[in-house]
């Protein structure tokens, strides 16, 4: 994906990491910060993003298999910290703004509840 410079990263996920604007903090660690969405879908809504200013799964290429697969290693030990994983829980991205994505930066919503609709 193109990778963007962190300092100037504009979207409201890139002022989140910055602590320009608050958040919920749900986890952290090197390459991932992960919060409480603001309108949650479900008991249970995180968004898991990359520190890094990824656009979207849109542009994932080669070069970002590690770091995909580490953000959803990271939302596994998530869902084992909020007690959601024996349960289940349901991982969605949307890619590009046809997706309904409405934040420029990748990032993984984490659902889980007793009230996730089926496909
Ligand atoms: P998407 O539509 O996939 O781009 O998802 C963007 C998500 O970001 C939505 O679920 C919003 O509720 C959430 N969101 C927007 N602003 C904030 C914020 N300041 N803090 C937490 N979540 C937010």
């Amino acid at each position: 994906m193109t990778r963007h410079p962190f300092a100037t990263n504009p979207t409201i996920f890139g002022k989140i990491l910055r602590g320009e604007i608050p958040s919920k903090k749900v986890y952290e660690d090197d390459l991932t910060y992960a919060f409480e969405d603001i309108a949650p879908k479900a008991e249970t809504h995180i968004l898991i993003i990359p520190k890094q200013h990824l656009i979207g799964n849109q542009d994932a290429q080669t070069g970002d298999a590690a770091l995909l697969g580490h953000l959803m290693v990271t939302a596994n030990k998530i869902a084992i910290q909020l007690g959601v994983q024996q349960t289940g829980y349901r991982l969605i991205t949307n890619a590009g703004e046809g997706a309904g994505q409405q934040v420029p930066h990748f990032h993984l919503h984490l659902l889980a509840g007793p009230s996730l609709p089926g496909f």
